[in-house]
């Protein structure tokens, strides 16, 4: 891969890139296409990555597709598929990480210690291979891609990140590779999450409650939803510093972390004034 991405950056052409960790859905999609429409040569990754994962997450179980994934890519007209062995990736004496201090340690990062540290380190990696000038990220991981901005000022990388808004399902749910895990009955209740933020978005913008009322009606709505068994978080934060807001500011994360079953799923919406 990287002798590949140099002879491309000889040869005077951008390298787009999406990282994935596969079983590919329209969300994914969308940023291939972006990228696409903005560089020479697009170069999409698939690497579940173990250093993301605690030992009691789904790691082992997370949903596997290479056969549809290498259509899906082909028929988008990726150039290049990038995937890497987990050996390949994390060699015997593997022991550099990149922990972006502060903002790894709240949302989800309070419920999923070292998990902010295995994205960032496997996505440094992975620039460092595939060197894009632009990398494609998706706005429903939120938190994600604010620590992965961080990373690349902090340490100075020469990537372009271009953040894409998020795709849904009919109902709204945020399309994830994991909403293959939810049953029947789970994936109806699943929509709940985004009228919650549909709900607390209209009632940020009627300028008549404050980030606490609109935490507090989020809290309802996804109590009164039977197969929720877990709210992780579900509020209204700042989007710089992730923290919980007591005042609107210009610009307001409503974002949502629940457990359905036993299936985490998250999302969030913007409201800007
Ligand atoms: P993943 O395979 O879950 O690691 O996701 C790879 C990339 O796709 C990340 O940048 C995600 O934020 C993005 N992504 C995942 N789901 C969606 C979606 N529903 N809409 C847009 N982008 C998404």
């Amino acid at each position: 891969m990287k002798e590949t991405s140099k002879r491309h950056l000889h040869n005077g052409k951008t390298i787009g890139f999406v990282p994935t960790m596969g079983a590919l859905h329209e969300g994914h999609l969308s940023l291939i296409k972006r990228a696409k429409s903005e560089n020479d040569i697009v170069v999409a990754s698939i690497f579940i990555n173990p250093t993301q994962f605690a030992p009691n997450e789904d790691f082992e179980k997370y949903p596997r597709d290479m056969e549809g994934d290498m259509e899906k890519l082909k028929r988008e007209g990726v150039d290049i598929l990038f995937m890497p062995d987990t050996k390949s990736m994390y060699s015997d004496g593997f022991s550099t990480y990149v922990t972006v201090k502060d903002l790894s340690d709240k949302l989800c990062g309070a419920f999923r210690p070292g998990h902010f540290t295995g994205v960032a380190t496997v996505v440094c990696k992975l620039f460092n291979i595939v060197k894009p000038v632009a990398a494609y990220f998706g706005q429903k991981d939120f938190q994600q891609a604010a620590i992965i901005k961080r990373m690349v000022e902090n340490l100075n990388m020469d990537v372009d990140l271009i953040i894409c808004p998020t795709l849904r399902e009919p109902d709204g749910l945020a399309m994830s590779s994991r909403n293959v895990y939810l049953s029947h009955e789970e994936r109806r209740a699943a929509a709940v999450i985004y009228k919650t933020l549909l709900s607390a978005s209209k009632m940020t913008k009627s300028g008549e409650s404050n980030p606490v009322d609109v935490r507090k009606q989020m809290h309802d709505m996804l109590k009164a939803e039977p197969l929720i068994s877990e709210i992780q978080y579900a509020g209204v934060y700042d989007t710089n510093t992730l923290d919980e807001l007591n005042e609107f500011k210009r610009q307001n994360l409503l974002a949502v972390a629940v457990k359905i079953g036993s299936t985490r799923l998250i999302d969030n919406m913007i409201v800007e004034f």
